[in-house]
């Protein structure tokens, strides 16, 4: 986004996605194509030089030959193995290599730079040729540079598990798998070009409790690696450089925002009802099952969402049913005597497994995703199920399944489920036979036909972020239509608003999972409309708490009446707004970001 210029310290503007302020050395992690150093050396440094080359070119022969390895004999695959050949055929050639050392004996330039100038005088040759085919062999040629680049550099395997120091993370972008490995308490805080405040990246950073910033656009370009930073995931503002009097102003947002969480965190045990008596209840979403103490920490009722596809990242293959069945256990154990929600496995669109023998259509969009990804892989499903099942004999397990569009879906799940049922039976394996089978309303389609569904299901979880997604037709990791996901937009109201009738109809109860069930600035609507569950990262469960405690369910029920007669989700806002300003003078409404957080 814009980056604001105060005299010397650049601050970027971007969205805040997660509480707090941070600050420390950054860490810019390179996914994309890497730059060379170029420096000169002395002439007594060439032989360590070529060394070094020598070594980078036998290691990606290595690298290279385990590919080779790796590729299944296969009808199809002959391609692959012929350029796997062609790469290790480059690697083998005198001329190329003879080039690169003659740089780096005769211009006394280290091993990258020299690389770099052979790259670009081949480059050249090639693009000057008429010849299709020969001009196609440079793109072999440049892979086995940038090959050779990241050996040289000590790049190829970095991965954020390893990084050993306290930073803060800066990227362009980072996978569902990339911040799994964020959990290990290395990583203070992160700041990204890309995203949206329900982006994965965005959902996980809440979940590990880091503050961070996304959808700065260009905060790649301003921040190096050793530069001290300040991410405040309140304001979404990144501060490169800051000077000490800036760096104490930081410490103090900080300071304060910690106390004032700590006050909220006193009724963490007082119940979530309004004035009037109506109850709701707040549950925790999560991705991990290492945030399980977390949910009592903050108060919430069980889990209504357990992202269970981060079971499956960072892998080669997916879980075991005994995996599944262990942390699903726990789950319910720890929650008991509440209940734990487990969601099917949500692989797909920006959450895809990066290391998972999947499919390549995975990472679309509106591609094979979700149930869709799992009622064609049957195995997989069933694997997943049968531990979920397994784990319900231990404690109150409900199970969920994502991004249903039509009933086929359901029908083709409950068979499977069945099938599952009768081998653990056929086993004498325990399991809770009365087990409750839900369905996230997440497409345009499941919410118009909800009244279709409803009678089918034991419970609705609305899943607004993709709800919206789909209904606005927008992306949800691109910064560039984010101000497009606006929860407030009458067709948004008017889908829940459908949904929930359809619910109450069928006498099944309907909660929403999305992340607008935990901002505060949404709540007088989601209550109004009659929304009994609302699920959201733990962190934000006390400051709700807060907000239905103080306003009464008949109020909400008015106001839901006037915003229903409104046209824009502009409208709606500021009806919200001087609403929620009348109440609570305290509080600086200026920014939903604020809201949410609480600045
Ligand atoms: C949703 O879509 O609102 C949801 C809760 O699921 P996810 O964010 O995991 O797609
Ligand atoms: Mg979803």
């Amino acid at each position: 986004m814009r980056a604001k210029k105060s005299k010397k310290t650049p601050i970027l503007k971007g969205i805040g996605v997660s509480s707090g302020v941070v600050e420390g050395k950054a860490y810019l992690v390179e996914r994309q194509k890497i730059s060379a150093p170029q420096y000169y050396i002395e002439k007594s440094k060439t032989p360590n030089e070529i060394k070094r080359l020598e070594r980078a070119i036998a290691l990606a022969r290595e690298q290279i030959k385990s590919a080779h390895r790796k590729v299944d004999p296969q009808e199809g695959r002959d391609i692959i193995y012929y350029i796997l050949d062609a790469q290790l055929m480059i690697l083998k050639d005198d001329m190329l290599i003879r080039s690169i050392t003659d740089h780096i004996e005769k211009d006394r330039i280290n091993a990258e730079w020299a690389l770099e100038k052979v790259l670009k005088r081949f480059g050249d040759i090639f693009n000057s040729l008429e010849d299709k085919y020969l001009q196609e062999k440079k793109n072999d040629i440049d892979y086995v540079g940038e090959r050779l680049l990241r050996n040289l550099m000590g790049r190829e395997q970095e991965t954020i598990s390893q990084i050993q120091d306290e930073v803060i993370l800066v990227a362009h972008d980072f996978s569902p798998a990339d911040t799994a490995q964020m959990a290990k308490g290395k990583i203070l805080g992160f700041a990204t070009d890309m995203g949206s405040r329900i982006s994965h990246t965005a959902i996980m950073a809440r979940s590990l409790e880091i503050p961070a910033v996304v959808g700065l656009e260009n905060v790649t370009e301003y921040v190096k690696t050793g530069d001290f930073i300040v991410v405040d995931g309140l304001a979404g503002e990144v501060i490169i450089n800051p000077t000490s009097v800036m760096v104490s102003k930081y410490k103090e947002k900080e300071r304060s925002y910690r106390f004032s969480f700590e006050e909220l965190l006193k009724s963490r045990d007082l119940s979530a009802e309004t004035r009037d008596g109506f109850r709701v209840k707040l549950k925790a979403n999560i991705e991990l099952i290492e945030e399980v103490p977390s949910i009592r920490e903050h108060g919430a009722e069980g889990i209504g969402l357990y992202r269970t596809e981060f079971l499956y990242l960072n892998r080669k293959k997916p879980p075991s049913e005994e995996e599944h069945f262990r942390n699903y256990r726990e789950a319910v154990e720890n929650v008991a005597p509440h209940s734990a929600t487990i969601r099917t496995l949500d692989l797909g669109g920006d959450k895809y497994a990066s290391q998972i023998e999947l499919a390549e259509e995975l990472r679309s969009s509106p591609g094979l995703r979700a149930i869709r990804l799992c009622l064609k892989d049957v195995d997989l499903f069933k694997t997943q199920l049968r531990g979920m099942l397994r784990a319900s004999a231990y404690g109150k397990l409900k199970i969920m399944l994502p991004m249903i569009s039509e009933i086929k879906e359901l029908h083709q799940t409950k068979e499977i489920l069945e099938e599952v049922k009768d081998e653990l039976r056929t086993k004498g394996i325990p399991f809770d036979d009365k087990i409750q089978l839900g369905i996230m309303i997440e497409t345009p389609s499941a919410s118009l036909t909800a009244d279709i569904l409803a009678p089918e299901v034991d419970f609705f979880s609305i899943g607004t972020n993709d709800l919206i997604q789909y209904s606005m037709a927008i992306d949800r990791v691109n910064e560039h239509v984010a101000y497009l996901y606006d929860p407030f937009h009458p067709a948004i109201l008017r889908l829940i608003k459908r949904v929930v009738a359809a619910a109450k109809e069928s006498k099944i109860k309907v909660g929403i999972c999305g992340e607008m069930a935990g901002e505060e600035i949404y709540l007088p609507i989601l209550l109004g409309l009659g929304l009994e569950e609302l699920s959201m990262n733990s962190i934000s469960i006390p400051r709700v708490k807060k907000i239905i405690r103080s306003i009464t369910y008949k109020e909400a029920r008015e106001l839901v009446e006037r915003a229903s007669a409104l046209k824009t989700a502009a409208e709606v806002e500021g009806l919200v707004r001087n609403d929620i300003k009348r109440r609570f003078p305290e509080i600086n409404y200026s920014l939903k970001e604020e809201i949410a957080y609480g600045a």
